[in-house]
């Protein structure tokens, strides 16, 4: 083969990797490729030249040729600089645009040939060693393959440069052509390598980044596939965070999602992962979790199609049960603040418009004897005590809502405590026409000692007393017993009546504020505000216990109150 033979074959595969470039760059948009394919291009152009000047023996093409050689290592390192991130230095350019036209005026007028060649292989000596900086300083890759790139570059760059300072003394350099000719295909080939491995670098480092966020997200992402057969196809690790439920149970059950959903959610459920149109509406489902909770789930999610048909559902499922609770409570402290507000009005509104009623009676002297006047007096007296009980019930009642309820702890043995409550209300049950009973365990009771306030556990038990004594008929018996419970963790104090007892159906509402059951007091009936066992649960939660009620097997009701255990000398 002869050397214009052997040089065209490589002109032909510099253009078609000149192409290949500009079509990667078409695609790619990366600039680095744009400059790759222009430096291939002005290479193979001067390859050409090189054909024309070996068959017609001039030498214009040869100098023409430094012109091409200028662009391919221009384009060459600026491609190096954008490979790099770098910002391409704009004295380059400008180096560049002199040389080019120093070259030019050169061969128009026939300047010496080294003092066209000399300042080109000046550029060529300097363009290559910041081309061989730039790949140590900046590439990340091995040393192996960093030195070995560097040397391609060295040899090709440095080579080329001699080659045309030669080229200046002997015509005919037949051989060394075939040598750069080589080593710039080696090159070319070795910058190829350096994009591939880029690419795999980056496409690692981008499944590995999606992975990472994937991984490490809160939300569940995951990949159902339709077709051929439905299953799992990816679902992040944390579902198991949300659900209780490993990934390895959804990729192992195909309908796995029909386990989580509670039976009303069921079809929407499988709706949506069938790719069903009326699944999409849908986006939040109440599942349970492995332990048995119920949570809230918003799903976004896609269908894909494929020929029309759904193919996948992908999508990201995130826990909103917080954001559904609190939209919950919120929804029920606005409903209870209506209630309150409906209730206290209506409350206030009784006793006030008779006080003003039997005022405005005074007034215009309609009570015209003194036993009306007395008559009336007693009335706005009575309601006024309603007004100011009422009034004081609510302030306590809000104050111990809002955990602002100062308490006066003391520490008092239980057998202390429960004679103090006892004497506490003895004359006044005495005094109302009933019996008093009393049991308590003085042997365990004296043995433990509580933590309380004291005058609110009178509080408390002067409720429970007087409903006793307001609902049940005089001459009936009111039982107290106080004693531990088994575990002697609890003092537990028990107040029955022989009285009506409580109907069932009022019995889950007594302690709910402003209720009032449907059992007619029998005594002091415009005292109650329906709050005195809504205040007396609070007070005894505030101090740990629990107040529940129960009728009687005999008839009447039985309240029952607890209180924990602070000290315990039984242990010793
Ligand atoms: P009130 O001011 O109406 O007494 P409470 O909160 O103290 O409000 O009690 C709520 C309701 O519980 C009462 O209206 C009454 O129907 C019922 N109740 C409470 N104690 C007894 C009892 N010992 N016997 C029968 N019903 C009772």
């Amino acid at each position: 083969m002869n050397l214009s033979t052997f040089i065209m074959a490589f002109v032909v595969l510099t253009l078609l990797m000149s192409i290949t470039y500009f079509y990667m760059f078409a695609k790619s948009r990366e600039r680095f490729i744009q400059f790759w394919a222009l430096s291939w291009l002005a290479y193979s152009g001067s390859l050409f030249l090189l054909i024309l000047s070996y068959n017609f023996g001039s030498e214009v093409p040869l100098e023409l040729r430094k012109l091409l050689d200028l662009l391919n290592i221009t384009f060459l390192l600026f491609g190096a600089y954008s490979f790099m991130h770098i910002r391409i230095p704009s004295y380059w350019s400008r180096f560049a645009l002199y040389l080019f036209i120093w070259v030019l005026i050169g061969i128009y007028y026939n300047f010496d040939v080294l003092s066209v060649y000399l300042p080109v292989f000046a550029y060529q000596i300097i363009a290559t060693s910041v081309l061989c900086t730039i790949v140590f300083k900046y590439w990340n890759v091995p040393f192996p393959e960093k030195g070995l790139s560097i040397t391609i570059f060295m040899i090709w760059g440095f080579g080329k440069a001699i080659i045309s300072i030669y080229e200046a003394y002997f015509y005919d350099i037949s051989s060394l052509y075939q040598f750069e000719i080589i080593f710039s295909n080696i090159l070319n080939f070795c910058i190829f390598v350096i994009y591939l491995y880029r690419t795999k670098d980056s496409m690692v480092f981008t499944e590995r980044f999606y992975r990472i966020i994937a991984e490490n997200a809160t939300d569940v992402i995951f990949y159902y596939e339709l077709l051929p057969n439905p299953s799992f196809r990816y679902i992040t690790p944390s579902v198991e965070k949300v659900t209780g439920y490993t990934p390895e149970d959804f990729y192992s059950n195909p309908t796995f999602y029909r386990e989580l959903a509670v039976p009303e959610e069921i079809d929407a459920l499988s709706a949506f992962f069938n790719g069903n149109k009326q699944g999409e509406e849908q986006k939040v489902f109440k599942i349970q979790s492995k332990d048995g909770a119920l949570i809230w789930i918003e799903i976004n999610g896609d269908v894909l199609y494929e020929g029309g048909a759904a193919a996948a559902v992908k999508g990201i499922m995130r826990d909103i049960t917080k954001v559904k609770e609190d939209e919950e409570t919120l929804l029920s402290s606005k409903r209870s603040r209506d209630l309150l507000l409906s209730y206290v009005s209506h409350e206030l509104k009784t006793p006030v418009t008779a006080i003003l009623g039997y005022i405005n009676g005074l007034k215009d002297g309609t009570f015209k004897s003194e036993e009306e006047t007395n008559a009336a007096l007693d009335v706005i007296f009575t309601k006024s005590l309603v007004l100011q009980r009422l009034i004081q019930d609510l302030v306590q009642l809000s104050k111990l809502e809002a955990k602002q309820f100062s308490f006066e702890m003391t520490q008092i043995s239980a057998l202390e405590l429960c004679e103090n409550l006892i004497s506490a209300h003895t004359l006044d049950i005495q005094a109302s026409g009933f019996k008093l009973e009393t049991s308590v365990d003085t042997t365990l009771l004296d043995k433990v000692e509580l933590i309380v306030d004291t005058k609110r556990m009178e509080q408390v038990t002067s409720n429970i007393i007087f409903n006793a004594l307001k609902y049940s008929k005089k001459n009936g018996i009111i039982k107290i017993t106080c004693f531990l419970d088994r575990h002697f963790k609890n003092l537990v104090v028990e107040i029955a009546d022989d009285g009506p007892g409580i109907p069932p159906e009022d019995l889950p509402y007594i302690f709910e504020r402003f209720y009032r059951g449907s059992v007619p007091a029998l005594q002091n009936e415009d005292l109650g505000s329906g709050l005195g066992l809504t205040l007396s649960k609070e007070i005894v939660q505030a101090f740990n216990g629990d107040i529940w009620v129960q009728n009687a097997k005999g008839g009447g009701s039985i309240f029952t109150f607890t209180l924990p255990v602070f000290k315990d000398f039984l242990a010793y």
